[in-house]
């Protein structure tokens, strides 16, 4: 009584009964950072179909002999539409593949993993989820900023900048209440009318912010400063996508407890407001 049976691996039960997707976070981009079922899944891949988030040299760790699917470059531009990502994910496993959905993060923040997943579901083909650790777990603790540290800031809201229509129309009222930390993905581009909305729905225009780009990988960099100052200054520094902007009073912390000092190259060494 109390036995744990165990079947073997998802992957080796598949191989059974035909097809399966795995839908697999793949972390931040450190590739340590990735959990062991996800290693593990990307040995036994037939197929991987990732995207350009997904870390330099976590592919490195599949089977060579997987076929590798990449369906999103990074310029965006050439991101295969989502109608087509779930068709071919259909297809796959419809080949009898164990597939590897792979996503930047964690599958289910920000990465429309439910939409795939209820395709498949309708398609009648079988998958598990692998969570991974969302880009704000990690810029947070690469960049040295607890979201939710006791004494400071009592709740942590996690909101995307980028909306279908490429508007960015947020619930400014809620994201500019006192006593909280904002975390906003695919914000970076809105990042002006993401500050001035929150100042003019009553956050202080002295309340700290941070933006944190590649955070966990060798490229990470931030910058820091006022809600009012900080849309100069990551102009100024050239900040781009893929970046967070952290808002609350936690960003002050990171003085203290930014550890994590990649190796920059000689001319970024030299910039005062990157870290
Ligand atoms: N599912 C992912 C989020 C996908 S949305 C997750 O859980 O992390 C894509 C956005 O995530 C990017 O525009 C950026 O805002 C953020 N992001 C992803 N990786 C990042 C990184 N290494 N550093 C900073 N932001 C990152």
């Amino acid at each position: 009584m109390g036995q744990v049976l165990r079947m073997g691996t998802g992957a080796a039960q598949a191989a059974t009964h035909g097809g399966k997707v795995y839908l697999v976070g793949a972390g931040p981009g450190d590739p340590e950072l990735l959990t062991l079922r996800a290693a593990t899944l990307l040995r036994e891949a037939d197929a991987i179909v990732y995207d350009h988030l997904v870390g330099e040299g976590i592919m490195d760790m599949a089977s060579p002999a997987a076929q590798k699917i990449c369906v999103g470059k990074r310029s965006g531009r050439h991101t295969l539409p989502q109608v087509q990502i779930n068709r071919l994910l259909v297809r796959l496993a419809g080949e009898g593949k164990r597939v590897v959905r792979l996503k930047g993060g964690d599958p289910f923040i920000f990465g429309r993993g439910g939409e795939e997943l209820e395709e498949l579901a309708a398609a009648g083909i079988g998958f598990e989820v692998v969570p991974g650790i969302t880009a704000a777990s990690g810029m947070s603790a690469y960049a040295g900023i607890p979201l939710t540290p006791r004494n400071h800031d009592r709740a942590c809201v996690f909101a995307t900048g980028h909306l279908k229509d490429g508007s960015c129309d947020l619930d400014w009222p809620l994201l500019a209440r006192p006593n909280q930390t904002v975390v906003i993905y695919m914000g970076v581009g809105a990042l002006t009318e993401i500050c001035a909305r929150l100042v003019a729905n009553g956050l202080p225009a002295h309340t700290p912010a941070a933006v944190v780009q590649n955070a966990t990988t060798p490229r990470q960099r931030s910058v820091a400063g006022s809600l009012a100052a900080l849309p100069e200054l990551v102009a100024a520094a050239g900040i781009q996508a893929p970046a967070l902007i952290v808002i609350g009073e936690v960003v002050g912390l990171q003085a203290n407890l930014n550890w994590f000092q990649p190796h920059l190259q000689e001319s970024e060494r030299g910039d005062p407001v990157t870290a």
